[in-house]
This record gives C-alpha cells, sequence and structure tokens, in this order.
C-alpha cells in the first residue's frame, strides 16, 4: 500500500523513510495537532502535496532532511507544518525555527505561508533583516525566524542575535542559495548554531533540483540525512 502511495504520486524516498501520510484526515493519527489539519483545510486544500505527505511523517521523526519537489509543489508548508507540529506550541525563545531563503522576495512568500498556516493562533513568526535589524537584539520571543543569508550573519557578528535555541534548521530553495554564491554565509552561519554540535538541531535541505553541488552541500551539513524527492528520479 505504502509502495502503491508513492508510486501513485512518484514519491521517491531512502530506506528507513516513515510512510508518507495521504489525506488531511490521517494526518492527526500520525501526531500532527488537529488545530493545524484545520487551518490546512480551511485554507481550502482537498489534499496534501505529495512532499507534503512524505515530509511530515519525515520531519516529525527528526531526521535530517534533503528534500526536492518542483516548484509550486508546496515545499514551503511541506517543512513548516511539520516543523510546527515538532514545536508544539509558541514558546518564549528566539528563532526555535530559523528558515534562510535566497532572497527577500522568497523570504516574504515563505512568512506569507507561515501567516496562512497559523491563522487564530499565537504563533511567532516574521523576516528577521536590514528593517527588523536595528531591533533584532531585542526580539525574545520569536518561533519562526525566516532571513536571508548576508543578513543573517552580518548581525550574528554583530551579536546582535543569538541562535542559542534554534532546533530546526532549513535552507530553503537550496539551488538557489548555491547559484547566488551564499555557501560561505551558509558554512559561517551554521557555527553560531550551538545545538549543531550534540546533533541537538534538525537541519533540513529542500530544493527545486538536485545539482551536485547541492547533494555535496547536503553531504557536508547533513547528518545522515533521509533524501525525499518528487518526480524523476534524477530531476
Ligand atoms: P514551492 O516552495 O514548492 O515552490 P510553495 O510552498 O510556494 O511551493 O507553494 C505554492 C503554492 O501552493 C502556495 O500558494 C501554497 O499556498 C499552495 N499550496 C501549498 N500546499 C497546498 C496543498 N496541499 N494544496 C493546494 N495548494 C497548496
Ligand atoms: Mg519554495
Amino acid at each position: 500500500m505504502v509502495a502503491a502511495l508513492r508510486r501513485k504520486h512518484r514519491i521517491h524516498a531512502s530506506p528507513g523513510t516513515p510512510d508518507p501520510v495521504a489525506s488531511f484526515d490521517a494526518m492527526p493519527q500520525s501526531g500532527v495537532p488537529a488545530w493545524l489539519v484545520r487551518n490546512l483545510k480551511s485554507l481550502g486544500f482537498s489534499q496534501p502535496t505529495p512532499i507534503q505527505m512524505q515530509c511530515f511523517p519525515a520531519i516529525m521523526s527528526g531526521s535530517h532532511v534533503l528534500a526536492s519537489a518542483p516548484t509550486g509543489s508546496g515545499k514551503t508548508i511541506a517543512f513548516l507544518g511539520p516543523i510546527l507540529a515538532c514545536l508544539g506550541k509558541p514558546g518564549k525563545d528566539f528563532a526555535r525555527a530559523l528558515i534562510v531563503d535566497p532572497s527577500r522576495e522568497l523570504a516574504k512568500q515563505t512568512l506569507d505561508e507561515f501567516t496562512k498556516l497559523t491563522v487564530g493562533r499565537k504563533w511567532n513568526g516574521r523576516l528577521v533583516d536590514r528593517m527588523s535589524g536595528e531591533k533584532a537584539g531585542n526580539i525574545r520571543r520569536l518561533d519562526v525566524a525566516v532571513c536571508t543569508p548576508l543578513r543573517l550573519v552580518q548581525m550574528l557578528r554583530e551579536n546582535r542575535i543569538s541562535l542559542d535555541a534554534t532546533k530546526h534548521l532549513v535552507f530553503d530553495e537550496a539551488d538557489k542559495l548555491l547559484d547566488l554564491g551564499f555557501a560561505p554565509q551558509i558554512d559561517e552561519m551554521l557555527t553560531f548554531c550551538p545545538k549543531a554540535d550534540g546533533g541537538l538541531m534538525q537541519t533540513m535541505m529542500f530544493s527545486a533540483t538536485l545539482p551536485p553541488v547541492v547533494v555535496d552541500l547536503a553531504g557536508s551539513i547533513l547528518t545522515s540525512p533521509l533524501r525525499i524527492s518528487i518526480g524523476d528520479v534524477n530531476a
């Protein structure tokens, strides 16, 4: 049944990846909070997209993840949804989840998806960038921080923000991050993540394509990742 479901939706997953979840109604059984499922349905979505089917259980298992699926296939909610499920409820720390996007425009789109997903709930999410840079050091409570590489590194160097509490880290649109030359910023920001050392941080990479540079980066920053891709195996 699992094999048939994966075949139908062209889901490829490395051995050990938990079974995909076929519908929103099946999500609560695998630990997705009821409010989240309600919000997903209220958005008018009839079913999870293939990358969401596979990423909810994969990310909720705590593993590092390398995921690829075409543009427009719902990757943002494929990581934001399960991350919120893992976080459980809003907290008091700064950036328990941190999303790195290649541009301000893409970061804003990520934040828009966060806003849609958390309607009616007390989650805090925002763009941490130039506009909020001055005040960044004053932001204490922030569940989900979305940022771009240059600003992030700059604020870390200037000690304006701390990633001491960051437990879930996503490099979104990883192929674009590398195309734009952000590999040095990715390396540098990781040195500011204390939880990365003891394996207490879950690192994930999402990408539309998987060129060798993306696979190489995954090899150097992910630990025994689950590899998930949708569509052509070698796309
Ligand atoms: P990607 O990052 O893969 O390019 P996005 O996360 O930006 O794609 O999603 C593209 C669009 O699809 C967004 O408008 C999003 O709200 C919508 N979307 C997400 N999940 C679903 C779903 N399960 N059903 C229908 N539309 C969805
Ligand atoms: Mg995207």
